[in-house]
């Protein structure tokens, strides 16, 4: 072991695990790009003030969990704990909203850092695939949004998972709905903390997982009492258009989310099999985030799934991801001579797309069959120097363990052929 460790809340994906991974992002990216949505990729930092305004001032994530830093030169900058505002950010730069063809839909895949209590599912470098639709206010796009991730995860063998839905309203009722529940709140008996927050962002309050809190917003006004005509009739299309397509979904009237810029519709994906952590993915409708960073009224609505979560939920469901094999063909050299012959094969077989390895490192015969065994390959091919002269290799079948002698200039395309 070295003197070093993964920093607290990391931790290092290797494999075999590893490729559940691949996987899971390969699966929840595959609806998006079959759908209109480009990919995308911004750094994983940004002017720190980017996410105080674009997640909010008052949020756990940027008031606790961000990790802020300054330069050598003097800029203030921040890992991203969220992709939504550098899509954004990013988008308006290249001016791709004037490109004249909205909504812009773009998806994207990478690491986030939170400075959070690290506990199961919790960790403070997590991976999430996400997706944006920019500058568009059309109930069909939010609903296509939640019919992908529905998707995505069914694709993965996922059936444990709920869909909360919920509508936060807009500029118009939505101060109404805050004011109602901010006289509500103060009349409750809550401490220092938590009556801020009810000054700052009420909603909020109705996130907060304690029980003692819980049990007192029993008679809370809801949002969906509130909601205007404009905003029920969108809520409404959003709803029938999800269940039109067969995706099943729960009201949840009091789904609020931890980032501040979420208008009207607000979805969450929970697994019921991953404990406190239960959120796999959520998104919702931010029809104001632009020009809170300074560009123009651009409505828009995404979402994010996380990678990590949604390993463990396959885990919890006790789902076995069918992953392809990472070697078809292990090549057992006995000897030097064998070992620049075989060599020239595997990167022959290689240039062909099989997926070859090697046994490197001089192994005899027994540590070589070993190493085949334990790559997982389907086929081994041995190459001794009688064979050599023969002009033949041996060709074993791993799952049979026939060997069959197969001449050294027919291999390749033999090979190609028993793979399919
Ligand atoms: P959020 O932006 O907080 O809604 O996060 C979207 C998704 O990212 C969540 O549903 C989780 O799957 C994942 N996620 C967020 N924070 C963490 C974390 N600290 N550790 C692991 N996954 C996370």
């Amino acid at each position: 072991m070295s003197t070093f460790k993964a920093p607290k809340g990391t931790y290092d994906l290797l494999p075999p695990d590893s490729a559940k991974f691949l996987a899971v992002r390969e699966a929840i990216a595959a609806p998006l790009r079959g759908s209109g949505y480009g990919y995308i990729e911004t750094p994983g930092f940004e002017n720190v003030e980017l996410f105080a305004r674009g997640v909010g001032e008052s949020t756990d994530i940027v008031t606790k969990e961000m990790y802020a830093f300054e330069t050598k030169g003097g800029d203030r900058l921040a890992l991203r704990p969220e992709g939504t505002a550098s899509v954004l950010r990013a988008a308006l730069e290249a001016n791709l909203h004037k490109a004249g063809n909205l909504p812009v839909k773009l998806w994207y895949s990478g690491s986030y850092y939170r400075y959070e209590r690290p506990q199961k599912g919790r960790y403070r470098h997590f991976s999430q695939v996400g997706a944006e639709a920019i500058g568009a206010e059309d109930p069909a796009l939010d609903a296509e949004l939640i019919i992908l991730a529905d998707q995505a995860y069914r694709s993965l063998g996922l059936r444990n998972f709920r869909i909360l839905l919920n509508s936060l309203g807009d500029k118009e009722c939505r101060p109404v709905y805050r004011e109602a529940l901010q006289t509500f709140l103060r009349g409750l008996d809550l401490d220092e903390d938590t009556l801020r927050r009810a000054e700052i962002n009420p909603l909020r309050v109705l996130d907060d997982k304690r029980e003692s809190v819980q049990k007192q917003l029993g008679g809370a006004p809801l949002l969906r009492d509130y909601l205007c005509d404009a905003c029920k009739a969108y809520h409404e299309e959003v709803r029938e258009l999800v269940t039109a397509a067969g995706v099943v979904f729960e009201d949840d009237p009091k789904l609020v989310r931890g980032l501040d810029y979420y208008t009207r519709t607000t979805f969450e994906f929970v697994h019921d099999g991953l404990g406190s952590q239960s959120a796999v993915g959520g998104g919702g409708r931010y029809d104001g985030l632009s020009e809170m960073i300074g560009g123009p009224a651009l409505p828009s609505v995404g979402w994010a799934l996380g990678v990590d979560r949604t390993v463990l939920a396959l885990e919890a469901e006790g789902v076995e991801l069918e992953l392809p094999a990472t070697t078809s063909v292990f090549a057992v050299p006995l000897g030097d001579e064998a070992r620049r012959v075989l060599f020239a094969k595997v990167t022959e077989l290689r240039k062909n797309g099989v997926a070859a390895d090697f046994a490197f490192g001089g192994k005899g015969l027994k540590a070589a069959m070993k190493a085949a065994n334990r790559s997982g390959a389907r086929y081994a091919l041995v190459l001794g120097e009688r064979d050599i002269e023969q002009g033949v290799v041996q060709l074993k079948d791993m799952e049979s363990g026939e060997q069959t002698a197969v001449g050294m200039n027919e291999i390749v395309a033999e090979l190609e052929s028993r793979l399919g």
